[in-house]
C-alpha cells in the first residue's frame, strides 16, 4: 500500500514538506470489512482546511495520518454480504492505493450507467450535489433573474451555471485566464469573464445591467468586492466557499475592516447570506442523483475533468488547485 500522510501543518500555502509518501503492507480485511483498490482520488479545496488545526465543521487530519479524501474504488476482497469482488464503490478511501473499510461505511455502489466512474467524484457526486442543493435551498434563481458564480470552470461553479440556466436565469460565469473564460461560453453562460483582467470590476458591472439576484459564493476576495456593489435588494448569497483566503486562515487580512459596511448592506438590501455544508443537506442526495442523471444523459449538463496520473503527483496537483492551475474537476488516477 502506497500512501500519503500529513507530515506537518502548513503556514500559508501548503508545500511538499507538509506531505510524506510511505509504503506499507496492504492490510487484510476483518469481519464485515472490504479491501479496496482505490482507482480515482478526488482532490478538493476543503482538504486545505483539514490540514489546519482550529475550529471548523470537521476535525483536522492528525499529523502522520493518511490524508483524507473520497475515492472511487474496486472491491478486491469482501467480508461484507453487500459487496462482491470487482464492484465499484464510492469510498472514504483517502490518499492511498488500498484501503480497508467496513462495508456499512460505503454509502454508494456505482451502478452501470454510461458515465465514467470518476464522475462520482465530480459532477455526479459531492461537487455537483453542492451546486444543486445550494441553488435549491438558498440561491433559488427565478426565470429572468441574474446569477453570478466564480470558479466557474470547476465542478461546483460549472454546474451552478448550467442548472441556473436550465431554471431560466441569466448567468454570468467568472474564471481565471482566457482559456477557462472561453470554455465557459461553451457551457452556455450568457456572459463569461476573466477575473484576472485589470478592468474586471468594470466588466462585471457592464455584464449585469439589471444587477445581481443570486451570487453563488465560491471564492471571496476581489471577486466578492466587485460583486457586492451590484447586488439587488433581496439578493441571495449561498456561501459555499471562500478559496481566495484558504491559505490565510487565522490570519488578520490586510485592508480596511469592511464588515460593518457589509452588515449594513445586508440590512438595507434585505440580503440572504447563508453558509452551507453539502453533507448537512444529504436528504436531497437521491433527488440529485435522479435529476442530474437525467440532465447528464440528455447532455443538458456538461462537465470537464482534469485527470492527473499517479498518487505521487497528488500533492503538486493539490497545490495547483488552490492557485487555479486545475482546469475542471481535479482527480488523481491511481492505476
Ligand atoms: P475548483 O475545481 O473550481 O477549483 C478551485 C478554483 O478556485 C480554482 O481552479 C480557481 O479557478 C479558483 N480560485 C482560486 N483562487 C482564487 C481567487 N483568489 N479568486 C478567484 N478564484 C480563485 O473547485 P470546486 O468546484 O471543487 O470548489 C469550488 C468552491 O466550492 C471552493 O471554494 C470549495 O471550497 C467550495 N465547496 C464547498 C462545499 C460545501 O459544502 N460548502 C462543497 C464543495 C466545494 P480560476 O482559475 O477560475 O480562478
Amino acid at each position: 500500500n502506497t500512501r500519503i500522510v500529513l507530515a506537518s501543518r502548513p503556514n500559508g500555502a501548503p508545500v511538499s514538506i507538509n506531505f510524506r509518501i510511505e509504503h506499507v503492507p496492504v492490510p487484510a480485511p476483518g469481519p464485515g470489512e472490504v479491501l479496496l483498490r482505490n482507482r480515482y482520488l478526488s482532490l478538493d479545496p476543503y482538504m486545505r482546511g483539514r490540514m489546519e488545526e482550529g475550529p471548523s465543521y470537521a476535525a483536522p487530519v492528525a499529523l502522520d495520518a493518511v490524508m483524507e479524501g473520497r475515492t472511487v474504488a474496486e472491491v478486491l476482497a469482501s467480508n461484507h454480504p453487500g459487496f462482491a469482488i470487482g464492484e465499484h464503490v464510492l469510498a472514504p478511501g483517502n490518499w492511498q492505493t488500498h484501503a480497508v473499510i467496513h462495508g456499512d461505511q460505503l454509502s454508494r455502489k456505482l451502478e452501470n450507467n454510461d458515465l465514467p466512474i470518476s464522475t462520482a467524484l465530480g459532477v455526479y457526486g459531492m461537487p455537483g450535489f453542492t451546486a444543486y442543493v445550494g441553488l435549491q435551498e438558498i440561491g433559488k434563481p427565478q426565470p429572468g433573474e441574474t446569477l453570478v458564480v466564480a470558479a466557474a470552470s470547476g465542478p461546483v461553479g460549472a454546474t451552478v451555471g448550467q442548472i441556473a440556466k436550465l431554471q431560466g436565469a441569466r448567468t454570468v460565469g467568472i474564471a481565471g485566464g482566457e482559456q477557462k473564460r472561453a470554455y465557459l461560453e461553451t457551457l452556455g453562460f450568457d456572459v463569461a469573464l476573466d477575473h484576472r483582467a485589470d478592468d474586471f470590476a468594470a466588466q462585471l458591472r457592464a455584464a449585469v445591467p439589471d444587477g445581481i439576484d443570486v451570487y453563488f459564493e465560491n471564492v471571496g476576495g476581489h471577486v466578492f468586492d466587485a460583486v457586492a456593489p451590484l447586488l439587488n435588494d433581496f439578493a441571495r448569497i449561498p456561501v459555499c466557499g471562500t478559496i481566495a483566503t484558504y491559505n490565510a486562515r487565522g490570519a488578520v487580512l490586510p485592508g480596511p475592516d469592511r464588515l460593518p459596511g457589509f452588515m449594513s448592506q445586508v440590512l438595507r438590501q434585505r440580503l440572504t447570506v447563508r453558509g452551507f455544508i453539502q453533507s448537512d443537506l444529504h436528504a436531497f442526495f437521491p433527488a440529485f442523483l435522479r435529476e442530474m442523471g437525467q440532465w447528464l444523459k440528455d447532455g443538458r449538463v456538461q462537465y470537464r475533468e482534469d485527470i492527473v496520473e499517479g498518487l505521487e503527483n497528488a500533492p503538486e496537483a493539490f497545490f495547483g488547485l488552490l492557485k487555479g492551475r486545475n482546469f475542471g474537476k481535479l482527480v488523481v488516477k491511481l492505476d
